[in-house]
């Protein structure tokens, strides 16, 4: 600290404020809307720490650094540097050891993940038109937001993208960003330095508060005590809060209930695999954001749509493998012939038009708008028994495959289970029409 009162301190900013109203630096709204309402809280032979009043205000403060620092250093009469902080960050400044600064204090929001880049298909409706809700309207209608889906399939970009909006449209409010693991060691950490409360403090100020996969804060006990307790404080208050994990709430194992409960009682949404369609309108995104002029045969697109559309990540990173393959063989265009010499050596790589159980599953998943696990787990609700009996005849249709091997492929059913599955499915054909047309429909699909 300053060898400086707190009143000597207010009469040199007093002064140095004086001179840059008088030198007319400053738009006379802008100087008594900000400059004004800042305050040297500290100055010694390192520099000054200059209070700045809002958030919004900082990059005028920072625009103007230098006729600050020089209105300042003609006060005291030597040269100074200013750097300037918001008060929230002063309070945490002297006692929060570097790392917990890191996680908890640092803007950790990607600008790459926006809504305005994230395509929207049937898969993610709910994901995203619940997280653009809770963008807009914090804490009103879903809190928690709980968005679940497997790895790879847009969780991530979902928590960014609301981060990003609320920076761009309500600077002045909070947000904290934390991936789940971060958020055990800030515990840890804090409550071996004795900073907790300070912790604790900093993150019941945030007006949201989005936590990346919740499903690893099992490891750490101590951490859901003191999550719990946060949690309940900012809901209170009406504060966002949205979490994502790639299982459901309520199966999520090593997590108290009292903390589950809390985690349904908001609106818990499912992300899937992309369908071929939202698939290929992701690749075209993906296309253009790298501006890269590439001339790609639509038929490259969709192939790679049906042959890596489990995982968006995958998908993005087949599109950039074949995008780099193009960038060293400089092909006049990029057709399907380059496209499998590209993939040729990648082990999940089945070349277009073989058939394959996969295939199947996906095609019959995107005709009934159903994710691979619901096809192959034992609900028997109609749509979904119904979409599973239509795989199971198509595996055995088209695959020949024994029915015992089919039963293993469909969650571990035995012979005579898988055999009821396509007797039916014949007979239905031969029965309703509606139903045959649906095969041929996902038949079709599959390019038979
Ligand atoms: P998760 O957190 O669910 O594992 P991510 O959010 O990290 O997945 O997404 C993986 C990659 O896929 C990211 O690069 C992300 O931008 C991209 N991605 C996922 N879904 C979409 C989408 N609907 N539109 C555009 N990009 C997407
Ligand atoms: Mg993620």
């Amino acid at each position: 600290m300053s060898n400086y009162t707190k009143s000597s301190l207010q009469l040199i900013w007093d002064q140095t404020l004086d001179k840059l109203k008088t030198g007319a630096f400053f738009d006379m709204a802008i100087f008594n809307t900000y400059i004004h309402e800042s305050k040297l809280y500290d100055l010694n032979q390192n520099g000054a720490i200059v209070i700045i009043p809002s958030f919004v205000s900082r990059q005028i403060f920072e625009n103007n650094k230098a006729v600050i620092e020089n209105a300042l250093s003609e006060v005291i009469d030597e040269p100074i540097t200013i750097q300037f902080t918001l008060k929230k960050e002063i309070q945490n400044y002297t006692e929060l050891n570097e790392e917990n600064k890191k996680i908890i204090l640092e803007d950790k929001l990607l600008d790459k993940y926006t809504f305005d880049n994230f395509v929207v298909g049937h898969s993610n409706r709910e994901s995203q038109a619940a997280a653009l809700s809770c963008a807009v309207n914090p804490g009103e209608f879903f809190n928690p937001l709980f968005i679940y889906g497997n790895s790879g399939l847009g969780k991530t970009h979902l928590l960014h993208a609301i981060g990003n909006y609320v920076k761009e449209h309500s600077p002045e409010k909070k947000v904290i960003y934390i991936y789940s693991e971060d958020f055990i060691s800030l515990i840890v950490n804090s409550i071996r330095d004795k900073t907790i409360e300070e912790v604790k403090r900093i993150i019941e100020e945030a007006d949201y508060l989005l936590i990346d996969d919740i499903q690893r804060l099992k490891q750490g006990e101590r951490s859901q005590e003191i999550f719990f307790n946060l949690y309940n404080n900012l809901f209170s208050k009406g504060k966002q809060i949205v979490l994502t994990s790639d299982i459901h709430p309520s199966e999520l194992k090593g997590i108290e209930n009292r903390l589950i409960s809390r985690f349904n009682s908001g609106l818990s949404v499912g992300i899937d695999s992309p369908e071929f369609e939202t698939s290929l309108a992701i690749l075209e995104k993906k296309i253009e954001e790298r501006n890269e002029h590439l001339l790609i045969e639509r038929s490259v697109l969709e192939y790679i749509a049906t042959t890596y559309s489990n995982d968006v990540r995958e998908l993005e990173g087949n599109l950039n493998k074949l995008i780099f393959k193009a960038i060293l063989y400089n092909p006049k265009v990029i057709d399907l012939d380059f496209a499998i010499m590209a993939f040729k050596d990648d082990p999940n790589n089945k070349s277009p038009g073989v058939m394959t159980v996969s295939k199947i599953k996906k095609a019959v998943c995107d005709f009934y708008g159903l994710t691979r696990s619901q096809l192959e787990s034992k609900m028997k609700t109609k749509n979904i028994s119904n979409a599973r009996h239509i795989a199971i005849y198509l595996c055995r249709k088209h695959l020949d495959m024994p029915f015992a091997k089919i039963g293993m492929e469909f969650g571990g059913r035995d012979h005579s289970t898988i055999m009821a599955s396509y007797e039916k499915v014949n007979k239905l054909i031969k029965e309703k029409e509606l139903f045959a047309s649906a095969v041929i429909k996902i038949e079709k699909k599959l390019g038979v």
